[in-house]
C-alpha cells in the first residue's frame, strides 16, 4: 500500500485546544490533515516522514476563525481610509487615523487631486463622527470635496453613508418632500446627506462605488483579504452578508480553488430583497456548490443597525444622550417566516442584533419558529448581540442558540458607549462574555472587518481587558480568562458555523490548519495579549508566511 508523505512539524509549543492532549512538540501531518499530535518518536509509528524544523521556535495553535468578518474589506482598501485610529492594509503598511472633521476632508481632497475625468466619483471608507463632537456630517462637508463628482463615504459601521449634493441629485434624491426614516432632512426640507440602513444605502451606493453586488464580485479585493487573514493567523474566516450573485460564487471557487489561496472562506447569503421561500431555496442551492475552502449555503439576517450610529433598535429606557430609537432593517414576520422554514430545511441563520429590543425581537421570532417547526442542533447564532442582559442570555441558552459577540467595541468605541450612546451601566456589561459563558450560550467573539480591524488576537485581547482607548475599564464581572478567549477564536466560532468537527483543535482527523506565533499568548501577560507576534499560518497543511517568503 502506498500513501502520501508525511510532514512532521516541530514546534515549540503546540497548543492543540484537545483536552486529551492539551499541549504537544510534534504534529504530524498527511494530505493537509492532521494524524496527530505528541513526540516524535509515537508519530513515527506512521511511518516513513520529513521533520520540517520551520516552527521550531514557534508556538503553534489551531488556525484562527474568525466567526464575523466581510471579505469586502480587501475591496475597501481601494477607497480612501477615513478611520479615526491607525490601521494596516494587507500589505503591512500602516495608515494614520483621521483626527477631525477638517482631517477626513482634507484626505478627500488630496484624493480627489488623483483622479482623472471631471465626473469619476470619489469613496472613503472608516468614517465614524461621534469621535468628532456632537455635530453629524452634512452634505455640505463633502461638498468642500467636490461639486461635479458624486463623493460617497461608509461609516466605519458599515450601517451609513455620508454624500455630498451631487450624489444625492444623481440618485434623484435632492428634492423636497422625501419621506423615509433612513433619510434625515435639513432644515431647507432636503436630505443632509446622511443615509441610514440597507434601504437609503442601496439607492445611492451605485452612484459612489459602493454597489453591493459589483463589490462581491472584486478578485483583487479577495486576494486582499486572504493577506489580511494570513497576518492575523486566520485560516478560516466568514464573509458574513454576501449577496452572492452567480458570476460573484464563480469568481469565487475559481480563486479560493487555487493552489496558492490560503484561506477557508464561509459566505453567507444575506437576506434582502427576498421572500424566506426564496431566501431558503437560494441557500440549498448554494450549499451543493459549496468546495473545501469555499462554504457556502447559510444565511445571514439584519434585524437592526448600529448603536454608534444611533440605528440600533434599543429597549426602555433608549439611548443615553435622548437620540431616537433605531431602525428595523426586516419585519418581524419575515423574521418569523425565515426561522420557520430555514428550521425545517436545515439551513444556519445568523441574526446580526446591536440593540437589545432586536435580540428580544430574534428570540420572540425563534422561540415562535421552534413550536411550529421543532429542531436540533439548528446553532441559529445572535451576531454582534451587543447590549443582550442576563435574562436574554438565559433565554438564548433554552432556545439553543450562540452568541458571538463583540469585545472590539470596548477599545473602538467602549468610551462613546459610556458617554453617549447608553451611558455607564449599560456600558459596563455590554458583550457579556463571562454571562454568555456562565449561561451555557456557545459563545464567539469576533471584529466584523471591516468595521474593526481583523485580529482574533486584538478580539480575545478586548474580552480579557474590557480596556478602552482612553484607558477606562468597562466592567471586569464580564472579563473571561485567556484559555476561554482563546477557545472562542478557535473552537467557539467554529462551532457556530457547524465546523467544529474539522477545524479548531489540532487533533488527529482534523485540517491541519495552524495559527504560527512568534509569542506564546500562554505566557505572555493577560494585557499583552494583542501584542503577540504573528508569523503567519498553516492552512490545508501548506504553510503561508504573513511577510512573503
Ligand atoms: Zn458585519
Amino acid at each position: 500500500m502506498t500513501s502520501s508523505p508525511i510532514t512532521i512539524f516541530r514546534a515549540r509549543r503546540i497548543l492543540t485546544m484537545n483536552p486529551a492532549r492539551p499541549e504537544a512538540t510534534h504534529v504530524a501531518v498527511r494530505d493537509g490533515r492532521i494524524l496527530g499530535t505528541g513526540p516524535l518518536e509515537e508519530l513515527a509509528g506512521w511511518g516513513p516522514y520529513t521533520l520540517d524544523d520551520t516552527f521550531a521556535d514557534k508556538v503553534l495553535m489551531p488556525g484562527f476563525v474568525e466567526g464575523h468578518s466581510h471579505a469586502a474589506e480587501g475591496t475597501f482598501w481601494r477607497y480612501t481610509y477615513l478611520g479615526r485610529f491607525d490601521r494596516m492594509d494587507p500589505e503591512g503598511k500602516v495608515w494614520p487615523g483621521a483626527q477631525s472633521i477638517e482631517d477626513v476632508v482634507t484626505r478627500l481632497q488630496e484624493a480627489e487631486r488623483q483622479l482623472g475625468s471631471p465626473t469619476e466619483s470619489l469613496a472613503g471608507w472608516g468614517l465614524d463622527p461621534i469621535y468628532y463632537g456632537d455635530r453629524r456630517v452634512v452634505r455640505a462637508d463633502f461638498d468642500r470635496v467636490s461639486t461635479t463628482r458624486a463623493v460617497g463615504v461608509m461609516h466605519a459601521s458599515g450601517h451609513i453613508f455620508n454624500v455630498n449634493t451631487r450624489a444625492l441629485e444623481l440618485a434623484g434624491l435632492l428634492r423636497p418632500g422625501v419621506n423615509h426614516p433612513g433619510i434625515p432632512l435639513g432644515p431647507d426640507g432636503l436630505p443632509t446627506g446622511e443615509l441610514k440602513g440597507p434601504e437609503a444605502m442601496t439607492i445611492v451606493g451605485a452612484h459612489v462605488g459602493f454597489d453591493r453586488e459589483a463589490l462581491a464580485n472584486d478578485e483583487d479585493g479577495l486576494r486582499r483579504f486572504a493577506k489580511l487573514c494570513v497576518r492575523q493567523g486566520v485560516t478560516t474566516a466568514t464573509d458574513l452578508a454576501n449577496l452572492l450573485p452567480d458570476d460573484a460564487v464563480s469568481m469565487m471557487a475559481r480563486v479560493t480553488g487555487e493552489a496558492g489561496f490560503p484561506v477557508r472562506i464561509v459566505s453567507f447569503r444575506r437576506f434582502q430583497a427576498l421572500t424566506p421561500e426564496q431566501a431558503v431555496e437560494i441557500a440549498v442551492k448554494l450549499k451543493a456548490k459549496s468546495t473545501d475552502r469555499l462554504r457556502l449555503g447559510a444565511i445571514k439576517l439584519f434585524v437592526d443597525g448600529s448603536i454608534q450610529g444611533f440605528s440600533a433598535r434599543l429597549r426602555w429606557p433608549g439611548y443615553y444622550n435622548g437620540a431616537p430609537n433605531g431602525l428595523w432593517y426586516t419585519p418581524p414576520e419575515a423574521i418569523s417566516g425565515l426561522y420557520k422554514l430555514a428550521l425545517e430545511k436545515g439551513v444556519l441563520v445568523h441574526s446580526h442584533t446591536n440593540g437589545d429590543q432586536a435580540t428580544e425581537m430574534a428570540l420572540d421570532c425563534l422561540e415562535g419558529a421552534l413550536l411550529d417547526q421543532p429542531a436540533r442542533d439548528h446553532r441559529f447564532t445572535l451576531q454582534h448581540c451587543q447590549l443582550a442582559d442576563a435574562a436574554q442570555f438565559r433565554r438564548m441558552a433554552r432556545l439553543g442558540m450562540c452568541a458571538n459577540l463583540f469585545p472590539n467595541h470596548h477599545f473602538y468605541w467602549g468610551d462613546q458607549h459610556y458617554e453617549t450612546t447608553v451611558g455607564p451601566e449599560r456600558a459596563m456589561r455590554m458583550n457579556a462574555c463571562a454571562t454568555a459563558l456562565a449561561s451555557g450560550v456557545p459563545l464567539a467573539i469576533h471584529s466584523d472587518a471591516p468595521v474593526t480591524p481583523l485580529g482574533p488576537l486584538f478580539t480575545a485581547w478586548g474580552a480579557v481587558n474590557r480596556r478602552t482607548a482612553s484607558g477606562r475599564t468597562l466592567g471586569t464581572s464580564e472579563a473571561i480568562s485567556v484559555a476561554d478567549a482563546l477557545r472562542t477564536i478557535t473552537l467557539g466560532a467554529a462551532w457556530t458555523l457547524k465546523l467544529d468537527g474539522e477545524v479548531g483543535s489540532i487533533e488527529c482527523g482534523k485540517r491541519a490548519d495552524f495559527a504560527v506565533l512568534e509569542d506564546d499568548p500562554l505566557e505572555i501577560a493577560p494585557e499583552k495579549l494583542k501584542d503577540v507576534r504573528i508569523w503567519g499560518t498553516v492552512q490545508g497543511g501548506r504553510p503561508f508566511p504573513a511577510n512573503g517568503a
